[in-house]
């Protein structure tokens, strides 16, 4: 089986745009390749946070991908702290990594210029990453658009490691754009994220959604019930097409086109759709919660399966590097 690695920050619950835009993925995916997933709070690190938030967030991102579907029997669920071989590897991937390559990343230009100290964590974000993917030798990663500029990294690193010490050791791994393209938030302005106020939280109550749908942007130049709308620049209409069956969606959109339903009616049919995925999801996360051992004990064993490749990959490694 092909091998492939995800990577996921711990920002605590998933929202709909994380679920849809890449672990609704990763759960199809896990039954046609060899999956690591691996909730990243080394890369958390780089940015501003609190030590006690943090550990709250790592529970809560492995009962949201617990509850989205991720089996830890099929696939290999771990925190990245747990498995201390990817910061060994990037330390040894650090040191041929040329500085100029790393100030070079867009992601790197842009969180660097909102911060008055820059710490050299934040730099050297994409070197972590390289390893993370080359520890398992991954043949494959999923990632959304803005992630393919620090997977060419990681591509070059591992050429350039190989051509240094090993020709043909690491694999290039591929990108696997997602399928459902960037999720917008509900304001229409911009992506989906928590730090906008904009998402839905995948754990979310029915009520609570409806709260937040309601008055969520539609098309904008549809301003009376009796105004045709243009579903391809709205919102609500591109999560349908995440959510809703292929009927409703050329239901919901010759409505629209008509002006022959009202947005609120619209977004009706949408809470229906959402419910029938989320209503098994927030059982699971329930039943977790009941039970949070089940949570410590499959991070526990994804941990242990995951470092018993790592480790195998590390000796091999520091070998080749001529370190004892
Ligand atoms: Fe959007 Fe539906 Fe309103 Fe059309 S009817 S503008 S698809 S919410």
């Amino acid at each position: 089986m092909p091998r492939i690695f995800s990577g996921i920050q711990p920002s605590g619950e998933l929202h709909i745009g994380n679920y849809l835009g890449a672990v609704r993925n990763w759960v199809g995916l896990q039954h046609e390749f060899e999956s690591f997933i691996c909730i990243v709070n080394y890369h958390a690190i780089t940015q501003p946070f609190e030590p006690v938030d943090l550990m709250r967030r790592t529970h809560e991102m492995a009962v949201s991908l617990l509850a989205a579907g991720i089996d830890p029997g099929v696939a290999t669920l771990f925190v990245q702290s747990h498995v201390p071989e990817h910061t060994e590897l990037a330390w040894l991937l650090n040191t041929i990594t040329p500085l100029g390559e790393l100030e070079r990343q867009t992601q790197f230009k842009d969180k660097a210029s909102r911060q008055e100290s820059v710490p050299a964590g934040l730099l050297n974000y994409p070197v972590l990453q390289a390893a993370d993917i080359l520890l398992y030798h991954a043949d494959i990663v999923p990632v959304g658009e803005d992630q393919i500029q620090h997977l060419e990294l990681s591509r070059e690193i591992a050429r350039r490691w190989n051509a240094r010490f090993a020709e043909g050791y690491f694999p290039e791994p591929q990108p696997k754009l997602t399928p459902t393209r960037r999720i917008m938030g509900l304001d229409g302005n911009a992506k989906m994220s928590k730090s906008l106020g904009n998402t839905v939280a995948l754990l979310e109550p029915t009520a609570a959604i409806w709260e937040k749908l309601r008055p969520a942007m539609t098309d904008p130049a549809r301003v009376r019930k009796t105004d045709p709308g243009n579903p391809d620049v709205c919102n609500i209409y591109q999560l349908h097409k995440a959510f809703s069956p292929e009927a409703t969606q050329v239901h919901v959109a010759a409505q629209c086109r008509s002006a022959g339903w009202g947005c609120i009616e619209c977004k009706r049919v949408l809470a229906d759709s959402m419910e029938v995925e989320l209503v098994p999801i927030r059982a699971r996360a329930v039943e977790l919660a009941a039970h949070p051992q089940r949570v410590t004990d499959a991070l526990g064993d994804g941990a242990s399966r995951a470092r018993s490749v790592a480790r195998t990959t590390i000796d091999e490694v520091r070998e080749r590097m001529g370190i004892a």
